[in-house]
């Protein structure tokens, strides 16, 4: 990301009175990086200001300053036009501050009336635990924030903990809240419950700090909006001011070019064929809807997306790994929708798992035991421990020696080798079996640099060699260097199609908050 100098505009003005909090000339360095660059911020009773901006520009930090969990090296924080001085979450409390951190911090033991009692001071009696369950009910009741006293926390749902600890926050009667990425975990309802619930409070006369780089919400709940780019701050402005695209071109520092959807490609005939494919998510909502995608022998495609899109959901469907509840998926002629993952193997399916500990390499066994875990088409590979003929062996040593596997022996168990060389015996695994398809998602996360190439090289090799690979990845670089053809993700479905040749980074960054192409 190119830090563009931006002179910041302030064509917003707070809704009403003095602010209730000020925070001025923030700054907040971690090692190799400013996490908050002289920010200005501040918000005003009855108003939702938000902060908005990519992964990594400085969101959390700034309002963990406020909280007291972290100190700033230089700025001043002042609260009804008083400088205070936070130095701790108890001391921010104090000043009725409230915060809902993107993991919610329950004990899963306890009952919510429990849970919220821990955060009050004194020894809690059980009268007193009466006492906050009918405050709670209360609360819930006033706020329409649906949750039992008496449930135990691990019984609740996401949305429910959630609830817990916006009541916790109004038992303390806090008058500021922050709620850092509030929506991330919940379903497409439960954001619409969320922002009534919130509207309320701010009509109460709270302020309200949203966090979120999702473009569409934000422009349906803010008041005021202020973008954070790289640690600084770009613009404060109100949604009436910005359109989706605008405000997503504050937000990656950039205008957006046009982006020419690619025709045909030079790539050979189709190997994979998806046509509307739905497929759930771990929690019954559906993660992919509808969703259309070719690949051909030759080619790569990168299918890009910020995390929880349907990307898992859509590589473990393809794999065999969870249900597809309607749609179809092709492989040259094989319906893979139903199949068990080692059908699908057999219709020419190689997969690279994203949980790579978890579903590509049985961590207890050996190198040797994972380079075989496959069913080649020989069965006595499959008799692990019985007989070990020499021919299996080589094969494992070539294999190991083809693909780098940097390990003592072939008899070293596999969580003992580096995540770069365990993502190379996957794929030398994969890859042996002959693939008509390959599926590999976020292939070199966690992985160095120097693996992470090698990776690139042979996903290269293989493609040329006339294979069909699907890459999925969050990393953009990955996507633009690797593809021929990227595809944007969006809420579970396809939303454009780039041509990396005369694509950038940052136009990649805006469909992937949303943004359509033209
Ligand atoms: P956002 O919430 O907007 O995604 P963050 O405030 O979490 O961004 O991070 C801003 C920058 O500061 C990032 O580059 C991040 O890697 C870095 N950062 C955040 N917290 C820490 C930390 N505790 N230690 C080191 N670097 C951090
Ligand atoms: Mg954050």
């Amino acid at each position: 990301m190119t830090a563009t100098a931006t002179t910041p505009v302030n064509t917003a003005a707070p809704r009403g009175g003095a602010p209730m909090l000020e925070l001025r000339g923030i700054c907040k360095r971690f090692p190799g990086v400013v996490a908050n660059d002289h920010v200005d911020f501040d918000v005003t009773a009855g108003e939702v200001h938000t902060l908005f901006g990519e992964n990594g520009a400085g969101k959390s930090t700034l309002m963990r300053v406020l909280y007291g969990l972290y100190r700033p090296e230089e700025g001043e924080i002042r609260i009804d036009g008083e400088p205070v001085s936070i130095t701790s979450p108890a001391v921010a409390i104090a000043h009725r501050i409230g915060m809902i951190h993107q993991h919610f911090m329950l004990v899963n033991t306890l009952t919510v009336a429990e849970n919220v009692a821990l955060g009050l001071r004194r020894a809690v009696t059980l009268t007193d635990l009466s006492t906050v369950s009918r405050r709670i009910e209360e609360l819930s009741e006033r706020y329409g924030l649906r949750v039992d006293p008496s449930a135990t926390v691990w019984q609740l749902s996401v949305g429910e903990r959630q609830r817990v600890e916006i009541i916790k926050a109004l038992y303390r009667d806090a008058k500021l809240l922050i709620l850092d990425e509030p929506t991330a975990v919940l379903t497409p309802q439960e954001v619409d419950d969320l922002f009534v619930v919130l509207r309320q409070m701010v009509d109460d006369g709270r302020g309200l700090v949203f966090i979120s780089h999702k473009i569409r919400e934000v422009l349906a709940l803010s008041d005021r909006i202020t973008v954070l780019r790289a640690g600084r701050k770009v613009a404060t402005v109100t949604p009436a001011e910005v359109t989706r695209h605008t405000l997503a071109e504050m937000m990656v520092g950039h205008e957006l070019p046009a982006t020419e959807p690619v025709g045909a490609h030079a790539a050979g005939e189709a190997r994979l064929a998806v046509r509307g494919l739905h497929v759930r998510g771990d929690r019954g909502v559906e993660a992919v809807r509808g969703l259309d995608l070719e690949v051909r022998s030759g080619e790569i495609v990168g299918i890009a997306g910020v995390s929880g899109n349907g990307q898992r959901e859509l590589a473990e469907a393809l794999a065999g790994l969870r249900p597809v509840v309607s749609g179809s998926a092709v492989l040259e002629g094989h319906e893979l929708a139903g199949l068990h993952p080692a059908e699908i193997r057999a219709a020419g399916l190689g997969y690279v798992p994203e949980e790579r500990m978890r579903d590509g390499v049985v961590a207890d066994f050996s190198v040797g035991e994972n380079l075989l875990l496959i069913d080649n088409g020989a069965a006595q590979f499959c008799r692990f421990g019985f007989l070990r003929p020499g021919a299996i062996e080589r094969h494992c040593n070539e294999l190991v020696r083809a693909f780098d596997v940097k390990t003592p022996s072939l008899d070293t168990p596999a969580r003992n080798l580096s995540g770069g060389n365990i993502q190379k015996l996957i794929l030398a695994r994969e890859l042996s079996a002959k693939p008509r398809v390959l599926l590999a998602a976020q292939p070199t996360r966690g992985v160095d640099v120097g693996a992470a190439a090698y990776i690139h090289e042979r996903l290269r090799e293989q493609r040329d060699a006339g294979t069909a690979i699907v890459v999925v990845s969050e990393d953009l670089d990955e996507v633009l260097t690797l593809s021929d053809r990227i595809l944007v993700m969006y809420e579970g479905e396809i939303i454009s199609e780039v041509d990396p040749g005369t694509s950038t980074r940052e136009a990649l960054g805006l469909m992937m908050a949303g943004v359509r192409a033209a």
